[in-house]
């Protein structure tokens, strides 16, 4: 399993005082292995090794680690990161009834889910909850979700095959409404393949209740397939979170990390085991140092990290790292050109290896305009603007009011930058200059 050849792996350098280039690049290479035996899908571990490679160096930052244990945490924390950076819970902050769609392909779960997260909400959060089945496909689709409503103890809008989904969808959002409920979950049909008219069916349920949440529910077990088919249920729909299913029986865990990646969608849910009370929220940290086994590594990392004192640390990331950076003020400059040139999103199309990410960074940029990021940028310090790393709390705040923007934008902008210097890095030196050349052919 990918726990086990990760744990192999790491414990053989735990020990270890002193850590050549040779011996970081043999482990990285095991790392690579495991990962894709875990079935995550190659983009994905070639990002995640290069990053990890590249961060490798700038290691004598932490002294008094040993190399060995430097690395592991590093490992660590590029696995959280892939998997997103925290737990996300489901947004239900909204006029009730607060709608949430589930999408998926058939057998991922879609059902059984709708009932184990009703009976959460229910449950954790005193939530009044209904459930809907516009599966008006499989004859026993509906009473199979009677049943399990049944057992979450939540309310069940009952609905019959000869209506349109979409009526169905429509009738039970009145009811929601009618019955002051809080919370409406609203369970469709999949198909064995993405299709058109199964796209067209879920799109118009979606058009006609405006989910508020609108979660694709994927089993785990798919592994490679699993990215592939969320991305195009977030083409269709917009995602935004996924539910992961059946972790119970997944050894490999590849598509936990492949559709966070893929999608930059938050994983919210894990699904672990077919009994109603089997649905946990995710949270990468723990699922991180699961993988990685390695519970006092961190702490021990962690202490060490404190009293690293910042300003040598940032020197010597600066020496390390120079030739291969792409700051924010390299950014600034980069927007200021590109401000007539169609935004980043359709840069990013035009990029080799990016056309994955070029919807969704499509989807983040249009909305916003090139001048507000600029405003952003300008509003920070000369350091915060080589080190956004040290970009915390109180500094996101000021750099807020500075630039009469809110906290979520300036957010939003340091994660494209990140994305933007993964680009780069992928583009390898002089990234910038030919990312500029690609772009006016
Ligand atoms: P749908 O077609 O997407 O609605 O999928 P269902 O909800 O009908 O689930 C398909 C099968 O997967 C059923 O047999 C469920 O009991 C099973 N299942 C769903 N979630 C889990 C899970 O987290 N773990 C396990 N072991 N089985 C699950
Ligand atoms: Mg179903």
């Amino acid at each position: 399993t990918l726990t086990e050849r990760l744990a192999g792996t790491l414990d053989r350098i735990r020990g270890k005082g002193r850590l050549t280039e040779e011996s970081v690049r043999e482990t990285l290479r095991e790392v690579r292995v495991a990962l894709l035996e875990a079935d995550v899908a190659l983009p994905v571990v070639r990002q995640f090794i290069q990053d990890i490679e590249g961060k490798a160096v700038g290691q004598e930052v932490l002294g008094s680690l040993t190399p060995g244990q430097a690395l592991i945490k590093l490992v660590h924390d590029e696995l959280v990161e892939l998997m997103g950076a925290a737990n996300e819970a489901l947004d239900l902050k909204a006029q009730p009834p607060v709608v949430v769609l589930l999408a998926g392909l058939q057998g991922a779960g879609k059902t059984t889910t709708t009932a184990k997260l009703g009976r959460y909400l229910r449950e954790r959060e005193g939530k009044r909850v209904m459930v809907v089945s516009c599966d008006v496909y499989r004859p026993a689709a509906i009473d199979q979700l009677r049943t399990v409503a049944g057992q979450a103890g939540v309310d069940f809008h009952p609905s019959d095959a000869t209506q349109r989904p979409v009526d169905i969808a429509r009738d039970a959002l009145a009811a929601a409404r009618k019955n002051l409920v809080d919370v409406l979950l609203v369970d469709t049909a999949g198909r064995l393949h993405i299709d058109e008219e199964m796209m067209e069916e879920v799109r118009a349920i979606h058009g006609q209740v405006q989910p508020h949440e609108t979660l694709f529910v994927v089993d785990s077990m798919t592994g490679q397939d699993a990215a592939n088919t969320a991305q195009a249920f977030d083409q269709a729909l917009s995602l935004t979170g996924v539910i992961l299913t059946k972790t119970d029986g997944d050894s490999r865990g590849g598509a936990a990390l492949s559709v966070r990646q893929v999608t930059g969608k938050p994983i919210k849910f894990l699904g672990a085991g077919e009994k109603i009370d089997a649905l946990q929220p995710f949270h990468p940290e723990r699922v991180a140092s699961r993988i990685l086994g390695m519970g006092d590594v961190l702490s021990l990392v962690e202490e060490v990290q404190q009293k690293v004192d910042r300003g040598k640390a940032e020197k010597l990331a600066r020496k390390m790292r120079k030739g291969n950076r792409f700051d924010l003020e390299d950014f600034r400059s980069q927007l200021e050109q590109m401000q007539n040139m169609g935004g980043l999103g359709s840069l990013a199309e035009k990029l080799p290896g990016m056309s994955q990410l070029a919807p969704q960074m499509k989807a983040q940029m249009d909305d916003r305009s090139t001048a507000h990021m600029i405003a952003i940028i300008n509003a920070m310090t000369p350091q915060e603007r080589r080190f956004p790393d040290i970009i915390r709390g109180s500094r996101k705040k000021r750099i807020a009011q500075g630039s009469g923007l809110q906290i979520q934008t300036v957010n939003r902008l340091l994660k494209q930058h990140a994305q933007m210097q993964k680009m780069m890095k992928k583009l390898g030196g002089g990234g910038a200059s030919k990312m500029m050349k690609k772009l006016s052919k």
